[in-house]
């Protein structure tokens, strides 16, 4: 049989997918299942966001569009970034994707060469060590601990940071552990970074409207950092648009055309009447995805209340995303902990490793669920809790 590229051996994924299909085959052979384990809300698109989908189906974006996507949706994601963040943008900077994540693959793959040293936060996304490694570049892991809320530990990043480094991850709002950069924090890494002129920061802020207090507070507004920023963000989350793959990224003109290049190498664009959709979400009214945000601040309270009960469970509450990172080292190791959550009490849930070997010692649980659904899970977390404690 022909061989495989040897890049694919360091090439990742995301378990959270694995422990959905497992979840599924449980579920076929009758068992029931509380779903905590995927990263996405499970409210439906607003209405009027699908009929400006139908809308635009019907007048005929059915056809290829511009690869850094449609004019009149570059100018609008502009002007909503411009009116958010505070920050100069224009149509030039913006690159419309299928989905955010694109932006994280075409970014490193458009600054990182083999060699290259990339700082990302772990635990993370998995995506991140996954591209970094998969492109030759050497993963720097920046550890999130719980005794310091998950905010970056600066004097890590300064001794981390080397002349090799080129590229810094952040994400706030944060998966897997719902922690928020502090302004402070922000300001004080933009100080660092003064020194090493040639690390791009690549600012995923996909939750980004997704806050419970306080507002969101991006690198790019900090003095230099505009001319080295990618700000990710979309409409996956915000506007529960998931499925619809739609997302973007805000970066300086000339990477924003290689990004654009990658694009047309790749998908040739982001499909026309989606982006029609995602204008109507940005300009729309914005009580459903306000409401959706209140729902899942209800489920937070709910849940981290519910954990900090069962002996051996320690949560934070998370300011920001729609996930808990609770700290379950005393009951066993993650990964067997969430196999057994799942296998025998019929919860699906994520073991923290499956961000980064940081994230050992938690699992992740997701509260895209209902509160009925998250009083069960309580209960089955409780049970498996206390048969880790007898073991
Ligand atoms: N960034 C983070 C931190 C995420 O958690 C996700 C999705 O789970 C994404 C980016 C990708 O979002 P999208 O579905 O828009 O590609």
């Amino acid at each position: 049989m022909p061989g495989y590229a040897h890049a694919m051996e360091r090439l990742g994924t995301e378990t959270a997918f694995e422990v959905l299909a497992r979840a599924r085959e449980l579920e076929a052979k009758g068992k029931d299942i509380v779903h905590l384990e995927i990263g996405e809300p499970d409210f439906d698109t607003p209405r009027n966001i699908i009929e400006a989908g139908q809308k635009a189906l019907e007048e005929g974006y059915t056809h290829y569009g511009p690869s850094a996507g449609l004019p009149e949706f570059r100018d609008m994601i502009a002007k909503h970034i411009a009116d958010h963040r505070g920050i100069p943008v224009s149509r030039e900077n913006v690159v419309v994707t299928p989905g955010g994540k694109p932006i994280m693959f075409f970014a490193m793959m458009a600054v990182l060469d083999p060699g290259d040293e990339a700082l990302y936060p772990n635990p993370g996304f998995p995506i991140y060590e996954s591209v970094i490694e998969y492109l030759g570049a050497k993963a720097v892991p920046l550890a999130l601990r719980q005794e310091n809320e998950f905010r970056l530990d600066l004097d890590e990043v300064k001794d981390k940071l080397t002349p090799k480094s080129r590229f810094l991850i952040l994400n706030s709002p944060q998966n897997p552990t719902g922690g928020v950069l502090p302004p402070e924090d922000i300001r004080a890494l933009a100080g660092i970074l003064r020194d090493y002129p040639e690390v791009w920061v690549l600012s995923d802020e996909i939750y980004s409207q997704m806050l419970y207090d306080g507002s969101h507070a991006s690198i790019a507004v900090e003095e230099g950092m505009l001319d080295r920023t990618i700000i990710l963000d979309g409409f996956s989350k915000t506007y529960a648009m998931t499925g619809w793959r739609l997302g973007y990224g805000v970066m300086p003109t000339q990477l924003a055309e290689m990004v654009a290049r990658l694009e047309t190498n790749c998908n040739s664009c982001t499909a026309t009447f989606v982006q029609r959709a995602g204008m109507e979400a940005l300009r729309g009214p914005q009580d459903a995805s306000r409401k959706m945000h209140e729902e899942f601040r209800r489920r937070r309270d709910h849940l981290v209340a519910g954990l900090n009960r069962i002996e051996g469970i320690d949560c934070l509450l998370p300011e920001g995303a729609f996930y808990v990172f609770p700290e379950v080292k005393s009951l066993g190791p993650s990964r067997e902990f969430a196999k057994q959550l799942l296998e025998e009490y019929g919860v699906a849930a994520l073991s923290g490793t499956a961000f980064g070997a940081f994230g050992e010692g938690h699992v992740r649980f997701s509260y895209a669920n209902s509160i009925d659904n998250l009083e069960k899970a309580l209960v089955r977390i409780a049970d498996c809790a206390s048969a880790f404690r007898k073991s």
